[in-house]
Formats: structure tokens, C-alpha cells, sequence
């Protein structure tokens, strides 16, 4: 995987899955930029990557504003020389049924998710043309890009989009030499994941321990979370895959609940 020296930026990297994503890319050797809300934990990840010999700079970025995200990925680009990889992997979950879904939340949903994944990832394209650089995109999908689950209607239509923006990107852009792809996890034990047990279990009557056993972890053959290393570890395989055969694609990494 040549993924040495390249520039790869991680939205939602201060916490979980995203903060993972980040280390990873750096032991290959990239330069890492940890995008987040949270400037000052973003800055605390950055420097703990920096102490360990890595690369690294924190940048604050809101993933919904467009002015936001093109000033972090201008910056990016001045400091760092140019951009090969984006993860588009900032979220949040909000559970509730459709009928007492508030339309305040959908619209919160979809923007963290879908606008962001758009918003930055026109800003990088433009900069991955740029000399016939080239580039990669992975998206942090879900299970629920393929399959339904109650109380998560906005997360499922997102999740679901971003296999649609993976494809027209992968179509629009692969000739260009832009690769985009969708990484599908289960559940993983991170505060998006830890937040929704108390907030299922009020909602579906059931114990926080039932919830975990009997709807999140219900379908995996071995009850198991997946870590965020299993989640991370298919990153740098994607953004480092060395032709454009592989593009517009998802991995699903969910101890066997969805096989698609
Ligand atoms: P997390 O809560 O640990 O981290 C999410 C990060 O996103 C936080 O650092 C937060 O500050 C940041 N963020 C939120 N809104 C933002 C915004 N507007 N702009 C910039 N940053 C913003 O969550 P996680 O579980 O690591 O989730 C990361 C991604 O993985 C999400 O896209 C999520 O949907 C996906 N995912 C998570 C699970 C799971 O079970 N944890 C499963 C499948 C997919």
C-alpha cells in the first residue's frame, strides 16, 4: 500500500473509529490531519500522534458548513502540500420512531452524514486533480447501508446515500484518478454506539442489557462489538489500493450480521 508520505485527512477524528482511522494512517507513514468539531480534543490526538513520531496537525472543522470544511482543507493543503486521501467519517445517531422523529434532528442527521460527506468531498477533489495527483476517498458507511434497523430512520437514509455518493464519485472521478469507497461497520463500542443503549432501551422497553444482546449484537454469529481497529483496519487497504480496479465499493465489517 503506498500510502508513505501522502496527506490524509479524518473528519471525526478526536473520538472512536475516526481517531483510530487516523493512528493507522500514520504508522503507513502519511502525514494525518485530525478534522473535528472539537478543536481541543482534535489537538490532543494530533499531539499524541506527533509524541509517538508521527505527523500530524488538528484542524476545527464543522463537516455541515462549507466555509468550515474549505478553509480546513485549504489549510491542509498549504501546510502539508496537497491532499491524497479523505476520510468522510464524522457522525452522530439520534433513536427515535418516525412519528416522533423531529424534523430538526432528520435534517441534523443528514447533514453531519451526507452534507459532510458531499462538502468535503468536493473541497478534496478539486485539490486531488490538481497535477494529475490523484486521490482516494473512503467513506465511513455502516451496516445500516444495507440493512434497516428501527428508531434510526435518518441514519439508515444517510448511510444508505453515501453508498450512492461513493458510486457517482468512483463513476465521475475514477477516470481522473480518484478512487471512492464505502467501509460498512457494525456496532462498535465508541460514545455514538455507548449513547443509544440507554436511549433504545427507553424507547423499545427492554433492559440496556437486552438491547445489546438482542437487537444490536442479535445478528452477528457471535454476539461480539466490533473494535475500532476492525473497523480502521480496512481504511488504509482501501486508500492505499495500488490500481482504480477497486472503486465505488463497501466492506462490511460486522461479525457476520449483514452480507451483502
Ligand atoms: P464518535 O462519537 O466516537 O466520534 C464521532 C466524531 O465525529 C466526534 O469526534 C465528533 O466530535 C465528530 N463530529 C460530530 N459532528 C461533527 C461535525 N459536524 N463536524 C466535524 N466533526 C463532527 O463516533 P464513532 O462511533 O467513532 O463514529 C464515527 C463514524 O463511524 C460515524 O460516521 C458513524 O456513523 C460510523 N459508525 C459507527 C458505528 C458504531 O457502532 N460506533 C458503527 C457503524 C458506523
Amino acid at each position: 500500500m503506498c500510502l508513505q508520505n501522502n496527506v490524509e485527512l479524518v473528519t471525526g477524528a478526536a473520538s472512536g473509529i475516526g481517531e483510530q482511522c487516523a493512528r493507522m494512517l500514520s504508522n503507513f507513514g502519511a502525514s494525518v490531519v485530525i478534522a473535528d468539531l472539537s478543536l481541543e480534543k482534535a489537538q490532543r490526538v494530533a499531539s499524541s500522534i506527533v509524541a509517538t513520531g508521527g505527523k500530524a496537525i488538528a484542524v476545527s472543522m464543522d463537516v455541515t458548513n462549507e466555509e468550515s470544511v474549505n478553509a480546513g482543507i485549504d489549510r491542509t493543503v498549504k501546510e502539508l502540500g496537497g491532499i491524497d486521501v479523505l476520510v468522510s467519517n464524522a457522525g452522530t445517531q439520534i433513536v427515535a420512531p418516525v412519528e416522533a422523529y423531529s424534523f430538526a434532528d432528520w435534517k441534523k442527521i443528514l447533514a453531519i452524514h451526507l452534507d459532510g460527506a458531499f462538502l468535503t468531498s468536493k473541497a478534496a477533489i478539486r485539490h486531488m486533480y490538481v497535477g494529475k495527483r490523484g486521490g482516494s476517498i473512503v467513506y465511513m458507511g455502516s451496516v445500516h447501508s444495507h440493512e434497516a434497523s428501527r428508531l434510526k430512520s435518518a441514519y439508515v437514509t444517510a448511510k444508505h446515500g453515501l453508498l450512492g455518493l461513493a458510486r457517482v464519485v468512483a463513476k465521475e472521478d475514477g477516470a481522473r484518478g480518484v478512487r471512492a469507497n464505502v467501509v460498512c461497520p457494525g456496532f462498535v463500542r465508541t460514545p455514538l454506539a455507548d449513547k443509544q443503549i440507554p436511549e433504545q432501551a427507553k424507547e423499545l422497553g427492554l433492559s440496556e442489557q437486552d438491547v445489546v444482546k438482542n437487537v444490536m449484537l442479535k445478528e452477528t454469529v457471535d454476539g461480539e462489538f466490533r473494535t475500532v481497529e476492525d473497523a480502521a483496519n480496512t481504511v488504509p487497504f482501501l486508500a492505499g489500493f495500488e490500481s482504480s480496479a477497486l472503486m465505488g465499493q463497501s466492506i462490511i465489517v460486522s461479525h457476520g450480521w449483514a452480507m451483502n
